[in-house]
């Protein structure tokens, strides 16, 4: 086969008997090159994808698994600190690692690059050593960037969970409150909101200990949760308090769902120890939105008096407070 007309490689190459250092890309229209690269980068264990002009290395640089790219300065299509600074405008959710090939090595060229979003620079023709030395630098900033990424997803669930029971804690549900307001608002779409407070619960503490009482709430959650679909959301308000938002509900879902939970309680036996397990009941206030006037604080306030309005009727029951009930102060 003629060499010069061989189709640019849409799938990597490289080898499988060595330590497997991921994909890389590399554009670069100067086949002398791209081949050399080609073969040490396959070499040193990364599987190549060959692009020969900017357009083709754009298509690439996109696709999540490149984290690396070696990106000739000047190319047919796009040139390499367009490309980086298009990437980097982008909202690619996983890092990559830029390093520009140039021949031009004055330092306005250098910082124009940097500029435009490269993490690194090395000019031609490439010395494959520090080549290497610079992956292994591309290398350590990835592993930072992911770690840095997934201790902000767990710092963010911390801040909006509740520790014990790994339920939404109640800024996190305030939030999904103001969401489905607004989405009241804009398309109508109704939803309910469920007081949930255990009954006599403070009976369990004495009588079984603290540490049981932490458990009955997680298996309260879990009950509460195996009961819904799975965009509605539990939160812990407080204490032995659960708050539910059910989007998509209108009152009679709501009521519907509310009796279904109080139900499902009732039957459950919820572990104490390996011997010993416990019934309990719950009482509910519920309310629904119906009014783009409704405020968060005023929908929570609605179903709790509702709740109370369940307690003081003899608990393990459902109040729901009508449009009328629900504005009053
Ligand atoms: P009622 O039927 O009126 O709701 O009676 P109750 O005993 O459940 O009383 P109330 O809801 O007012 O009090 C809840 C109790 O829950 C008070 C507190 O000791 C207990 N509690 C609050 N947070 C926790 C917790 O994290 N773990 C445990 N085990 N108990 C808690
Ligand atoms: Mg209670």
């Amino acid at each position: 086969m003629n060499k010069k007309r061989r189709p640019v490689a849409s799938k990597p190459s490289g080898t499988t008997s060595k330590q497997s250092l991921g994909p890389i890309l590399v554009a670069e229209d100067d086949r002398v090159t791209m081949n050399l690269l080609e073969r040490k980068l396959s070499g040193w264990g990364y599987q190549v994808h060959r692009a020969e002009d900017g357009q083709q290395a754009w298509h690439f640089l996109k696709r999540p698994e490149i984290r690396i790219a070696l990106l000739d300065w000047m190319m047919p299509g796009m040139e390499g600190p367009e490309l980086c600074h298009k990437l980097r405008q982008s909202k690619k959710s996983h890092y990559t690692y830029l390093i520009l090939l140039t021949s031009r090595d004055t330092s306005f060229d250098i910082i124009q690059g940097l500029e435009a979003g490269a993490d690194d620079y090395m000019t031609k023709p490439i010395n494959l050593l520090e080549l290497r030395a610079r992956l292994q630098t591309a290398h350590r900033i990835i592993n930072l960037e992911d770690n840095l990424i997934k201790a902000k997803r767990r710092l963010s669930r911390l801040a909006s969970t509740d520790s014990l029971t790994h339920a939404w804690n109640r800024r996190a549900i305030f939030g999904f409150l103001a969401e489905e307001l607004s989405r009241f608002g804009r398309e109508g779409r109704p939803f309910g909101l469920l007081m949930i407070d255990i009954d006599h619960f403070k009976e369990i503490n004495d009588r079984y200990g603290h540490p049981a009482g932490d458990s009955v709430l997680k298996q309260l959650v879990t009950l509460v949760r195996s009961n819904l679909r799975n965009y509605d959301r539990v939160a812990r308000y407080g204490g032995d308090e659960l708050i539910l938002l059910l989007p998509g509900s209108d009152k009679k879902a709501t009521e519907t769902i509310a009796s279904r939970l109080l139900e499902r309680v009732r039957q459950h036996r919820f572990k104490i120890s390996r011997r010993i397990s416990i019934q309990i009941t719950i009482s509910v206030g519920s309310t629904t939105v119906t009014s783009s006037h409704d405020m968060a604080d005023n929908l929570v306030k609605a179903a709790d008096r509702a709740l109370y309005q369940a307690k003081k009727l003899g608990r393990d029951r459902m109040v729901m407070l009508d449009a009328a009930e629900k504005n009053k102060k």
